[in-house]
């Protein structure tokens, strides 16, 4: 059994849940076994039915103690349902919430783990990993020493799930214990970002610009090109240290890591550490003067020139078309 923990937030499941369900159902499949949705949480009936045709079983745990996440509730359900049903593989998101719950669930059960793949596969009825190491330039092979079961947390966008498998869960209501005793945390408040604030991660279309911009005067030209296609701005890291972007607009390792429908790289050189925050973008297009930036080793289109010259003809041919 593959047993993917649900990731949800205020009320939605997030992409990664449905990114580790896709890989839990092809590696179930190859090993005959099936995929287990564990879902946590104080209101189910939505979170089921958007769930139902992505796995084989869900097994929900429905009480209001779930209302916000709390690792110490989150790691006591888990070891109570792991204890029951000896999984082969857990997989859990490389979330703020994996990274809090998954190591001490680790500790708690004695399990192997593996943090932030990016992928893995069966090998002789053992579990490979794939991570990044060296801030993404080298990917390792990680393997177990110990027994199943194995521990994974799994990153961001590692795996798509444009489409759901077609399955049609059973559901199973389970009474994982808990012991308020043993919760230690305490859940204050939940800070929205401020109201017109870019949430990138969110983004369909992301305009990203690097230190070939140049001067923070030049701005206005992406700003126009933004309007024309209706896309939001984000930024490498010099962009964002020199104060021309806020900074949650920074996308790569110390950044966030964006997945639109299309990411327009521009004067981006296209640094590993960067690359590694928006590889996963649907169509990349990157215009640099520099045909040899790495940037184009990653873009599925590219445009060699100069970007002063190319983006205000850009937007002044997609203003035409809009
Ligand atoms: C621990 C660590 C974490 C980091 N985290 C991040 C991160 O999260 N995100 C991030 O982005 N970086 C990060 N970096 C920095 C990263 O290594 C690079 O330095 C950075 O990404 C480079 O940004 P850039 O591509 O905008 O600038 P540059 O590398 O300077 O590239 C500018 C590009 O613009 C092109 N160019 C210049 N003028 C023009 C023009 N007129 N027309 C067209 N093209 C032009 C050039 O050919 C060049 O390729 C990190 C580094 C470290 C060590």
């Amino acid at each position: 059994m593959v047993l993917v923990l649900v990731e949800h937030r205020q009320g939605e499941i997030r992409d990664i849940t449905f990114q580790m369900l896709n890989k839990a159902n092809e590696l179930a499949e190859e090993t005959d076994s099936k995929v287990s949705a564990v879902l946590l949480t104080a209101e189910s009936k939505d979170f089921v039915e958007e769930l139902k045709p992505w796995t084989d079983e869900i097994l929900l745990h429905k009480d209001s103690k779930y209302e916000n996440f709390n690792s110490d509730i989150y790691e006591q359900a888990l070891t109570d349902i792991i204890e029951d049903k000896n999984p082969k593989l857990i997989m859990i998101g490389h979330s703020a919430q994996g990274m809090d719950l998954a190591p001490s669930l680790a500790s708690s059960l004695n399990l192997p783990l593996a943090p932030n793949i990016v992928n893995l596969w069966w090998k002789d009825d053992d579990l490979v990993t794939e991570r990044e190491i060296y801030g993404g330039k080298v990917n390792s092979e990680v393997r177990f020493k110990k027994e199943a079961p194995y521990l994974v947390t799994v990153q961001s966008a590692a795996f798509e799930a444009e489409e759901a498998p077609g399955l049609d869960a059973n559901l199973v209501e389970i009474e994982p214990s808990i012991e308020d005793s043993e919760i230690f945390k305490k859940f204050l408040e939940y800070v929205e970002p401020e109201a017109g604030e870019v949430d990138i991660t969110a983004s369909d279309i992301l305009i990203s610009i690097g230190r070939g911009i140049e001067d923070e005067d030049n701005m206005d030209i992406i700003e126009e090109l933004a309007e024309e296609i209706g896309a939001d701005i984000s930024g490498s890291r010099p962009v964002i240290d020199n104060g021309w972007l806020p900074e949650d607009r920074q996308v790569g390792q110390s950044g966030k890591t964006v997945t639109p429908k299309l990411y327009l790289a521009i004067g981006i050189s296209g640094a590993s550490q960067h690359v590694i925050g928006m590889k996963g973008s649907d169509t990349i297009v990157a215009i640099n003067k520099d045909p040899d930036a790495p940037i184009f080793e990653v873009a599925d289109y590219g445009i060699v020139d100069d970007l002063f010259k190319i983006v205000p003809k850009l937007a002044d041919l997609l203003g035409k078309e809009n």
